[in-house]
């Protein structure tokens, strides 16, 4: 050991506790890294889950046939979670099914 406080190997043996203390410091820090972004991703769903993507207030889920449908009360706007417009009668009319269908091919291929 130096007067530094760095561990430096003399021998096959010492090397290997230090590739093994480095190995176990870089493990902590992807572990830290990791939570980190866990906690960040939990405070950005928290601070916007259920709020209107357009006027940023509260939204109600309101029940439309078999779909939970969120409704901003404050701006009108309505939002579907994903596979809920299959769900409605909409998705019936050629059109809409048209359209649909062209989204689907649109994210079995998506662009690179
Ligand atoms: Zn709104």
């Amino acid at each position: 050991m130096t007067d530094r406080g760095i561990t430096t190997p003399s021998q096959p043996e010492d090397e290997y506790f230090v590739k093994e203390d480095a190995e176990k410091l870089r493990r902590i820090a992807l572990q830290v890294k990791r939570e980190t972004a866990a906690a960040e991703l939990k405070r950005l769903r928290d601070l916007h889950y259920m709020h209107c993507p357009k006027c940023g207030l509260r939204m109600n889920e309101v029940k439309y046939g078999p779909v939970g449908v969120d409704v901003c009360f404050a701006c009108n706007g309505i939002y579907l979670d994903q596979g809920e417009l299959e769900q409605l009668q909409i998705v019936r009319h050629p059109v809409m099914a048209a359209i649909l269908n062209w989204f689907k091919e649109e994210t079995q291929h998506p662009v690179k």
